[in-house]
């Protein structure tokens, strides 16, 4: 049997860093906003070459208090891919605002820069970019855009930790970089953790005080602020953990190396192009007979995924909110298949799934 995910084997390398970092957080006697968490927010600045980091509960929370520190007029429109992860659009609702759906491209599944212009309006105030699958959005292209119309950029980087376009890295473009330490994510906690990057001075004093109840000095409260704190023993974690990033992006870039070498071209592989480097967050490929490969697989003790199975504009809980229809979005939803590129699998694992993969597409593809 192959998992798509296991998160013991996962964490396995870091046990030990963990218990010793647990140790010290423990024998601190400081649970709340410590060192622990200052000490992984200058350390994850650093990593993503930004002058500011602050922790936050959980990677949706870092998306909602980006957009607030904005204090936009409440309905103001926000673009926002069509094929994202849920979590994006609500952020937007959440923040008393209204997203707009643009749809993605169809070879690199991230939003298309070509069709963000015509759905600006009078009333948008913002893009909400998000590296999808692992993989950089054309920000040199958009940010021009974003510039041109006088609109605010957050980048949610929840699958691309690490990830660069041209070399510059994620959570450095826009105004916000808002992550997830989800535990499957690339940097990943024992629990809920997210992050917020900028260089803004201003906008980091405005985002600190908001996670903790709108606070600058105890009890005195600036803002209608929220408890969302990063968790200072997931803090530790994150830092031990942080310190082997780039070896385990190198990993799953390694996995996806081998991948595209043995996969047939009768799926649709990810495209690779020159100037981005991807860390394969999820590795997916494309086929109408997608359900059907997934059942096979099964039967040949091979785990996989689906991300996503349903688009945001047809979730029951978003009825009412889009118009129009996002064909792209629905072709991928319908044909995507993720496949397991985790840190404790193997190129022979590898190998024993293209294989697999291999024999279903001559009999049925
Ligand atoms: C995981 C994820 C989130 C949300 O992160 P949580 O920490 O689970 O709140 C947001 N956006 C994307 C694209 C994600 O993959």
């Amino acid at each position: 049997m192959i998992d798509y995910e296991n998160l013991y084997w996962l964490n396995k390398p870091f046990f030990e860093d963990y218990k010793q970092s647990f140790e010290e957080t423990l024998n601190s006697g400081w649970y709340v906003l410590g060192k622990s968490v200052s000490d992984f927010e200058n350390e994850f600045a650093s990593y993503c070459h930004v002058d500011h980091c602050i922790g936050v509960a959980n990677g949706l929370d870092a998306l909602i208090l980006s957009l607030k520190a904005f204090d936009f007029p409440k309905n103001k429109e926000v673009l926002v891919p069509s094929n994202t992860y849920i979590a994006t659009i609500l952020a937007i609702l959440h923040a008393g605002l209204k997203p707009v759906l643009v749809e993605p491209d169809i070879r690199t599944y991230n939003i298309d820069p070509d069709k963000i212009e015509e759905k600006i309006t009078k009333d948008t105030v913002a893009i909400m970019v998000v590296h999808l699958y692992g993989k950089c959005c054309e920000m040199d292209r958009i940010m021009k855009l974003a510039a041109a119309h006088n609109l605010k950029v957050v980048e949610d980087c929840a699958q691309a930790h690490g990830a660069t376009q041209h070399g510059k890295i994620v959570g450095s473009f826009g105004d916000f970089g808002a992550f997830s330490f989800y535990p499957t994510k690339n940097l990943g906690a024992l629990g809920d953790a997210g992050a917020i990057t900028t260089t803004s001075d201003e906008l980091t004093e405005k985002v600190r005080a908001l996670r903790n109840y709108g606070s600058r000095i105890k009890y005195i409260n600036d803002y209608i602020g929220y408890n969302s704190r990063l968790d200072e023993v997931q803090a530790g974690f994150l830092s031990k953990k942080l310190k082997r990033l780039d070896e385990i992006n190198a990993h799953k870039r390694r996995l996806a190396n081998a991948y595209l070498e043995l996969l047939s071209d009768r799926v649709t592989k990810p495209v690779v192009e020159e100037g981005y480097f991807d860390v394969y967050h999820i590795f997916n490929i494309r086929t109408p007979k997608r359900d059907q490969l997934k059942e096979y697989l099964m039967e040949q003790g091979i785990k996989t995924e689906i991300h996503y199975p349903i688009p945001p504009h047809q979730q029951k809980g978003l009825a009412g909110v889009f118009e129009g229809s996002f064909p792209i979005s629905e072709e991928i939803h319908a044909t995507t298949l993720s496949l397991p590129i985790s840190f404790f699998h193997t190129e022979e694992d590898m190998a024993q799934i293209a294989e697999a993969i291999n024999t279903f597409a001559q009999l049925h593809l």
